[in-house]
């Protein structure tokens, strides 16, 4: 009597070796999950609707200008590291990364200005001279960010969380870290100054969340930038993008790009493969998503029955905040800028209110300001600069209408830049390139054109996120943003981790 290997028991119909595993999607979670993949001796396909890959971190070009259309930030590069060494190379091989320090800077609306840096001490000396009150408060918050660290992202971020006995294993701690909090108020708990408490809560903002509803286990991003840098790749996010392809090619993977998944297909209440828009079937013994979770579960699911992500549900869910991002070159520079500023405007919690609950267009905003040419010269022609600039705005639940609205929005966007740190800016613009929430919508597939998929609140996190190993569909996984832990590039690598490790304990038969 023949053996029936693993691969044949979980999709009888392709019974070949090596297995095969389809990945919808080459943003950077798909692309560390088909690495991770390969790296166990599947042959990978990744299939992308774009006709490029990298997903939010698309690279324009335009006019000898190259700008990264999202991520500018790497805060943990090991996890990039770890896949180079999956494939038995150094990231360094192949991606000059440069760490940058300071961080940022930031300039509050009263025209005050703080520096952010990796150095204790010159964090110190910030803090001392902007807000002398607030200095015995930064250091327990320093302490406490990083036991939030060591268990909510060292401990969890890669670890599966489809069970609930994970869960409730994890309550005590959240109980002891009071991630029951949001942002705002456990920073309050630290800070007297307002500059300061804006100044340490504006994080959960960069990957879509408020402040206000954000469980405070994001103050962990504060030690993780300490602990691990940040960093930029020299050539931009496309170098880090076209490295990860290479490591999959390398692999005998394959990308295809202008390959839109209509639907991904069942035989035997498992996944078996999926089915482009084209009409071309590809099958599979395991099939990733790294498409939204709302496209995945609303759209590429067809008629199979669905338990928990039902299109109500997903309806009713909370999505982040989308996206106003203007890309721009100028003909001179602004060598005093430096390479990631935040230029925040004169409300806090009416924005945050106008962006997550009255979903209304505010006049004022608070704004990421991106100069990559502040590092890099090859992002712009000799004597040019580089930036790109990104307002928070309320996702298309909100009636504005983009349409009519980019423009102008556009402009009174150049005008703040223009009064706050980029004087003279709309007479040396050479070349101009806009994205709005249609985008997300459109280009992306993103429900409502959320930037970051689900708001990552406590009661859409960890379980109670849409599982890596679908609920709703045997041989289905999830990674990216949407998936646990979240959005942002340590998450969605992380989910890539979670991934592999779910899909070896069902080959296991676990
Ligand atoms: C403007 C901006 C700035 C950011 N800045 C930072 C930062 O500095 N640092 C940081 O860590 N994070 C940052 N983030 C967040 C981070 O970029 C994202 O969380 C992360 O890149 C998302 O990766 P992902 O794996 O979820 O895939 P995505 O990047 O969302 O890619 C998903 C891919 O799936 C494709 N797809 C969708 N549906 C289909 C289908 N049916 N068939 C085929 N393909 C499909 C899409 O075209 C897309 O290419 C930023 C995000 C944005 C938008």
């Amino acid at each position: 009597m023949k053996n029936v290997s693993t691969d044949e028991r979980l999709n009888p119909d392709l019974n070949s070796a090596p297995p095969r595993a389809v990945v919808i999607g080459s943003g950077f979670g798909g692309l560390a999950a088909a690495v991770r993949l390969g790296a166990r001796g599947y042959r990978v396909t990744v299939v992308e609707k774009l006709d490029a890959p990298g997903g939010r971190a698309y690279v324009y070009k335009q006019d000898g200008f190259v700008f990264d259309a999202g991520p500018t930030i790497i805060t943990a590069p090991y996890l990039l590291e770890e896949l180079w060494t999956l494939c038995g190379r150094r990231l360094s091989d192949d991606i000059d990364l440069r760490r940058i320090d300071p961080f940022y800077e930031i300039l509050f609306d009263d025209g005050q200005r703080l520096s952010c840096s990796g150095n204790l001490e010159k964090m110190r000396a910030e803090i001392k001279r902007i807000a002398p009150q607030d200095l015995a408060g930064f250091e327990r918050y320093i302490r406490d960010s990083e036991t939030i660290y060591e268990v909510a992202f060292a401990e969890l971020a890669d670890q599966p969380f489809h069970e609930l006995g994970t869960l409730v294993h994890a309550v005590p701690d959240m109980i002891r870290l009071q991630g029951y909090h949001n942002v705002y108020d456990k920073v309050s708990d630290y800070f007297k100054s307002e500059n300061d408490c804006r100044n340490i809560s504006f994080h959960p903002l960069l990957i879509g969340g408020n402040q206000r509803t954000k469980t405070a286990y994001y103050c962990l991003i504060a030690h993780l930038e300490r602990l691990h840098g940040v960093h930029y790749a020299m050539g931009g996010m496309g170098a880090l993008v076209k490295g990860l392809v290479g490591l999959i090619e390398g692999q005998g993977g394959t990308i295809r790009c202008n390959a839109q998944v209509d639907q991904i297909l069942v035989k035997n209440n498992r996944a078996s493969g999926v089915r482009l828009v084209s009409g071309e079937t590809l099958d599979a013994n395991v099939v990733i998503s790294n498409a939204d979770v709302g496209w995945t579960y609303g759209r590429l699911m067809g008629d199979h029955p669905r338990k928990r992500w039902t299109d109500r549900k997903l309806e009713k869910s909370r999505w982040s905040m989308s996206l106003f991002v203007w890309y721009f070159g100028t003909n001179r520079q602004w060598n005093d800028v430096l390479h990631h500023t935040m230029v925040l405007g004169p409300r806090y919690e009416g924005l945050l209110s106008d962006i997550f609950t009255k979903k209304h267009l505010s006049q004022d905003f608070s704004l990421y300001l991106h100069r990559p040419t502040a590092t890099d010269p090859s992002m712009a022609p000799p004597g040019c600069d580089s930036f790109y600039v990104l307002a928070p705005v309320p996702h298309l639940e909100s009636d504005v209408d983009w349409k009519v609205h980019a423009e102008t929005y556009r402009q009174a966007v150049a005008k703040r830049l223009a009064q706050t740190v980029l004087p003279g800016l709309e007479q040396s613009i050479v070349t101009s390139h806009m994205l709005t929430p249609i985008d997300f919508q459109e280009r992306l597939l993103s429900y409502r054109g959320a930037a970051f998929s689900l708001e990552p609140q406590l009661f859409q996190s960890a379980w109670f996120r849409p599982h890596n190993r679908s609920e709703e569909l045997d041989g289905l996984y999830l990674v990216g943003a949407g998936t646990h832990p979240g959005a942002g590039i340590p998450g969605v690598l992380s989910s890539a981790k979670v991934v592999d490790k779910l899909i070896a304990l069902e080959r296991s038969g676990v």
